[in-house]
């Protein structure tokens, strides 16, 4: 059973992740335009929408509105340019990135809404935070559980919420320094804790990742799959098991676990 549940999430996380590689199967099965890309339309249509209404693109990485969408659709299908290469999100061409005081205080709830398993989730958001404070004394996740009880994007004594999710899209979600305040949140579906291979730890501490500014290790041309566009700037050489890497994108690790490299790459973006 438990194998069975591994392998369909699985299945539906590369095929979610992969929104690259999507795109000509979408376009073969268009009938209302002749070129080999999807129109916008298409695009918006075919991308999931979250509870809250944004976009999901890219796996578990969230875009506000449709605005926002039409933007990531153009640099989508725009021309590729590959990049000699940890990897952070550019915006416009500038890292997005948390300024050196705020890096050190990144405050969080966790919504009680996760009823018996709150202290799961409470004891997983700090071992994965401990994976990249551990890398660099610049880095401080900061748990405040006065706030757990009124634990959403509203509440602004915390920098972000931890809150439950139902969902087969993903199994948790996150989001960039430069996401607008109201859709800073992770959002995690009860999945994390069957996803075999993939602890509990390493999922939140990829998806902190993404909170600290990194994109998909897979996005690099040397994956050779995956794509997703190229904004963003090299931090380190290209790193096939990085914890920001999917497993099913022609990765070399299976359970998502930190490198070395990624170590080094959050140093080179934030310090020692
Ligand atoms: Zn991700």
């Amino acid at each position: 059973m438990r194998l069975t549940r591994t392998l369909a999430l699985a299945a539906t996380a590369a095929a979610a992740l992969c929104i690259g590689a999507v795109i000509p199967a979408a376009a073969a099965t268009s009938p209302d335009n002749g070129s080999d890309v999807p129109t916008f339309q298409e695009f918006a249509a075919s991308t999931f929408r979250d509870v809250d209404g944004s976009y999901i693109v890219n796996g578990d990485e969230v875009i506000s509105n449709r605005g926002e969408l039409r933007k990531f659709y153009d640099v989508l299908v725009g021309p590729a340019t590959p990049i000699d290469g940890l990897i952070v999100n550019t915006v416009s061409g500038t890292d997005d990135k948390w300024s050196a005081q705020q890096v050190g205080n990144l405050t969080y709830c966790v919504s009680t809404a996760f009823g018996t398993r709150h202290a799961d989730v409470v004891n997983a958001m700090a071992s994965g935070a401990a994976l990249w404070e551990a890398a660099s004394s610049k880095i401080k996740f900061q748990y405040v559980s006065s706030a757990d009880g009124n634990c959403t994007t509203r509440n602004k004594s915390v920098v972000f919420s931890v809150e439950p999710v139902q969902t087969t899209q993903y199994i948790a979600r996150a989001f960039f320094p430069s996401t607008p305040d109201r859709q800073q949140n992770v959002l995690i579906d009860d999945s994390i804790w069957s996803s075999g291979s993939w602890t509990p730890t390493n999922i939140l501490g990829h998806e902190l990742g993404h909170v600290l500014g990194f994109r998909h290790e897979h996005t690099r041309p040397e994956s050779g799959t995956c794509f997703e566009d190229n904004n963003w700037r090299p931090l380190t050489p290209y790193d096939s098991a990085s914890i920001m890497h999917y497993p099913q994108c022609n990765g070399s690790s299976d359970d998502l676990s930190m490198t070395s490299t990624d170590r080094a790459g959050i140093v080179a973006l934030y310090g020692n």
